[in-house]
């Protein structure tokens, strides 16, 4: 399953850091595909991403996809951010319940209410991948 990717312009505020095992997850994020790990042993899965399982440290993690829908939990409005954001400004973020049982912290790219569907959509800026949330179709 893939989610809309949105072009941006310019580059991301404060790129994410990346390793050999983050960019599997942020490979897909450039697609609009969302994926974390998922425990071999204990069949649970983690967001983030992790090598070992949050919750019982096995190693047999392996990647699984995410719907990338969910409930809008928590948001908040950003007035006063950090120096790298200060172009964006204000700007939302907030704490999505994923329908996988999840959450995930990112950006609420609109007036999104709490309890409201949302989806999760990659945002393509000029130097790489970065996610948000936005109301979910009605459709969906
Ligand atoms: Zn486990």
């Amino acid at each position: 399953m893939t989610n809309d990717v949105q072009q941006m312009t310019g580059k991301r505020a404060y790129p994410p850091r990346k390793s050999e095992f983050t960019q599997v997850f942020w490979d897909g994020v450039a697609q609009g595909r969302f994926r974390t790990t998922k425990c071999g042993k204990c069949e649970r899965t983690s967001f983030p991403p992790k090598p070992i399982c949050p919750h019982c440290w096995s190693d047999q993690v392996s990647w699984t996809d995410l719907s990338g829908h969910g409930v809008l939990y928590s948001a908040t409005t950003v007035h006063a951010g950090p120096a790298a954001f200060a172009a964006d400004l204000p700007y939302r973020v907030g704490i999505v319940d994923l329908d996988e049982g999840m959450r995930v912290a990112t950006r609420i790219l609109d007036d999104t209410k709490l309890d409201e569907p949302v989806e999760l959509v990659a945002l393509a800026y000029e130097d790489g991948p970065l996610y948000g949330a936005r109301r979910a179709p009605a459709d969906k």
